[in-house]
Order: structure tokens, then sequence, then C-alpha cells
């Protein structure tokens, strides 16, 4: 090389090497300060356009998205103390199961193979009516908040007995939640009369106002549980709260048939009648309603969650979600509680939802896995009518993130994301989530909830429960 260039090279050398950090400086100046960055990964949006980006960006400040771009557009203009490696994996909004009842997990397995009303009335209800307390309640919700973090669910909506505990083991954990405290007109574990169920309500709703994770609601169990009166006690409630409305509709053949016989119209129909639809209520199962229910309920905004899997497993019947979809109904994902499922394992059920369908129509058209996917994340915070807060990544929504591993060999090798997270993934392909832009688990370990002492009072609590019902407990 001649002496000219030598000194060429070297003079520029020495230029980047004095120019180019006091750029990074004044770019550093410029930053935005954030407090979580998540780096790398491709990321599966769920906005309107269904974006995709490849090595991907997102910036988290105060428990919300702040923007999201590609890696390079993120780096280059924000700054955090904390920052997720999502390089190699998949980036997904953070699950919704749409329906449970999260402290049933401890009665997970306890009576299966049977009708609904055999197993409500002689296992359900009466193991319920021995043991649940609201120290159960919140053991069993614990349990179930520590698998739904594994799964990657990050908001649920729950209809069960002391939901204030719910809610409270539920903020701890740093879970999103909607969740109903049940009203039914029979004595239960937390309240003897109606009257004191909707004061029990009306304190819980109160309690929680305004909660960054926390959506207090009441719960109606059902048309058929509950009267006419009292169902609009609840309508006026919410009404005048704002709370939403939790409910069981049209699950089963017979509870049509009864409520033809009984009051002369179909459940959602009555429901309608009696003026109790809402753009605030939230209805699970909806396995048999006719094409005008349909049409009322998309009509009255309500959202509806189906749940596959309890509905195969109590052999209620299919619900005609394709019907619903084509309507543009809100239609959500549930895995109803674990004693009818016996997981709350949204995987299971977005790639059930698809079979499902396909099986029983004949049409392997007929639910698309981006339609499964859907219904586990953006439908599904519409049918919770939460859509401006959660179910998708955008700026100005909540940083509910979930980071799946895409290395699993029940994955590769990757083609068509939807396909391989709708088909593929199971629940411990999650290896990272956020909620509300917190770090609940991080490479597969739990921040906030202790497994071991989970584990250990649930098998507590089994031991318990067999006693109580005076059956012969069987020891796995
Ligand atoms: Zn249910």
């Amino acid at each position: 090389m001649p002496k000219k260039t030598i000194v060429i090279v070297t003079l520029v050398a020495v230029i980047l090497a004095y120019a180019l950090p006091a750029s990074a400086q004044r770019k550093g100046r410029r930053m935005k300060q954030v407090d979580l960055l998540v780096l790398g990964g491709t990321l599966v949006s769920m906005d309107k356009e269904r974006r995709i980006v490849l090595d991907a960006g997102i910036a988290v400040a105060g428990g919300r998205i702040v923007a999201v771009g590609t890696r390079r557009e993120i780096s280059g203009a924000y700054a955090a103390p904390q920052t997720v490696n999502a390089d190699g994996r998949i980036i997904v909004p953070g699950l919704i199961n749409g329906h449970t009842h999260i402290p049933m997990t401890l009665f997970r397995g306890l009576a299966d193979d049977l009708d609904l009303q055999d197993w409500l009335t002689k296992y359900i209800f009466p193991a319920e009516a021995k043991n649940v307390s609201e120290e159960f309640v919140r053991a069993g919700t614990r349990l179930g908040l520590a698998e739904m973090i594994r799964g990657g669910t990050t908001t649920y909506c729950d209809m069960y007995y002391f939901e204030d505990a719910i809610a409270d083991e539920t903020a701890k954990a740093g879970v999103r939640g909607v969740l109903g405290e049940t009203i039914i007109d029979f004595p239960v574990a937390d309240n003897k009369t109606n009257a004191e169920g909707m004061a029990y309500v009306a304190r819980f709703v109160q309690r929680w106002k305004g909660h960054e994770l926390i959506v207090a609601a009441i719960a109606p169990h059902a048309p058929y549980t509950v009267s006419e009166e009292h169902l609009k006690a609840v309508r006026a409630f919410s009404e005048s709260t704002g709370a939403p409305i939790v409910t069981h509709i049209s699950e089963t053949k017979r509870e049509v048939d009864d409520s033809v016989k009984t009051k002369g119209a179909s459940p959602i129909d009555y429901l309608s009648r009696i003026g109790f639809l809402s753009n605030k209520v939230i209805a699970a199962h909806v396995v048999w309603p006719s094409d005008e229910e349909l049409d009322l309920l998309k009509k009255a905004g309500v959202g509806v969650i189906h749940n596959p899997q309890s509905n195969m497993k109590l052999a209620s019947g299919v619900a005609p979600v394709p019907q619903m979809l084509k309507r543009g109904l809100l239609v959500g994902l549930g895995t109803d509680g674990a004693a009818s499922n016996n997981d709350l394992n949204m995987w299971e059920e977005m790639d059930t939802a698809a079979k499902l369908h396909k099986v029983f129509s004949g049409d392997p058209k007929v639910l698309s896995a981006e339609e499964a996917f859907e219904m586990a994340t953006i439908r599904g915070a519409q049918a919770l009518h939460l859509e401006t807060e959660i179910g998708s990544i955008e700026k100005g929504k909540r940083a509910d993130l979930v980071i799946v591993e895409r290395d699993s060999l029940n994955q590769i090798p990757l083609y068509n994301v939807y396909s391989d997270l709708v088909y593929a993934t199971k629940a411990n392909d999650v290896e990272t989530v956020i909620i509300n832009g917190r770090i609940v688990m991080s490479d597969r370990r739990l921040l906030t909830l202790n497994e071991q002492e989970i584990k250990a009072s649930a098998r507590r609590f089994r031991d318990q429960v067999t006693r109580s019902l005076g059956t012969p407990g069987s020891k796995p």
C-alpha cells in the first residue's frame, strides 16, 4: 500500500473512531426512555392489517405499548433499563381465556364422562357445597393462574364464588381478569340469599373500580338458575355501574327444551324479551341458538365465548361458530372450568376449535388457523368488550405479550406462522410472559407465584374433597 493511502486510511480511521461515539452519544440524548424493550423475533401483531414484523421491536412504558416496529427502529429510538431478547422466537399478543371457573382446578378429574346435569347435581354442586371456602378458592386460583401463565394466557374471564378473593390473588400474580361474582337462586358458599349476593357484588365492583388489571363483573349463573326478577336486577346493576355481565346461555339442548316448556321461549329469545341482553353481556357456550337468536345477540352486541373442549366432553353439542363469524358476532374462546375440560390450555382450545368445525361441517375450509388464533386474541378481546385495551400488539394497548419458542421439534420446520401457532405449538413452548408491562414468567420461570407451594396445597385439598364426598379416595 502506498504511503499516501496509508495516511488517508489512518486519518479516516481516526475520524471514525472519534466521530462515531460522539454521534451515538448525541443520538443517546435523543433516545426516549421507556421501561422495557422486546427486541428480535417474529411479531404476530393481530392488528387490523394482521401485520407480521420480522426482527421486531416493541417499546413498553407505564404498562402500555408505546411503539411497535423493527428492532432497528425501536432500538434506535428507545432506551430501557430492561430488554427481553426474542431472537429466533415468535411474539404474540397474550392469549385470552374467555370463560372459566378458575378455582375448579381443584376439582380437576373429580368426575368425568357424565351428562352435564348429572355432573353438576351429583358431583360438582355437592362437592362445592362441602368444600368451597375462601381458602379453597384462593388455592385453586393460584393453581389456575400458574397454569395459565405457563400457557401464555394473560387475560381470563371468570365466574365463581368469593370472586373478591380471586381478584386479590389475580392482581397479586399480575394477571388480567374480567371476574364475575356468581348470582344464583340457591344458597352458595359465600352468599346465602340473593340480597346478600347483590350486596357482595356491589362492594366488589366498587372496590376494583379503575384497577389496571381487574374488571369486576356480575355473573348470573344461567337463565335456568336465576329468576326473571333477579336477572332484571342484574341488568339494572350493570347499567348503573358499567360492570360486565358474565353468564352461561343455551349450553344444552335440554336447557332449550325446558326453557320453551316453562317460559314459552328458548333462552336467548327469553333473555331478549325481558330486556336482559346488552353490549355488556359475555355469554358462554351458546351451543343451541336459532338463526333468529344469533341475530338478537348480534343486535345487542353480546360477546359469545365458544368452549369446544368442554362442550365435547359433556356432549353438549357443537356451537354454530362459523355462522356466528359470518354474521360478525363477537366470538372468543374459553376452556371452561378445569372440571369439564380438564385444563386451562388455550393452545389446545384453538386447535380443537379449528378441527371440530371442520369435521362437524364436512368442510376443512370452514374455520381457518388464522380465525382460531383470532378467537384466542383480538376476537376474544372483542367478546370481553376490551378490544381497545388488549388482543393485539399495537401502540396504545396494554403490554400483554407472549414470547413463544419456535425451536421445538413439534414446530420444525416452519412455513406458516398461524398454522404453526394453532396446530403445532403447545403450551410448554411458551417461554416468557409479560402482562401490563411486567414480566411474570421469564425463560419458563414463574416470577409471581410459588409453584411448589401451589402444588402442595392443591394436593391437600384433593384429600379434603375426597373425604367430604365419602368416596373411596384414589391416590394415584
Ligand atoms: Zn362455565
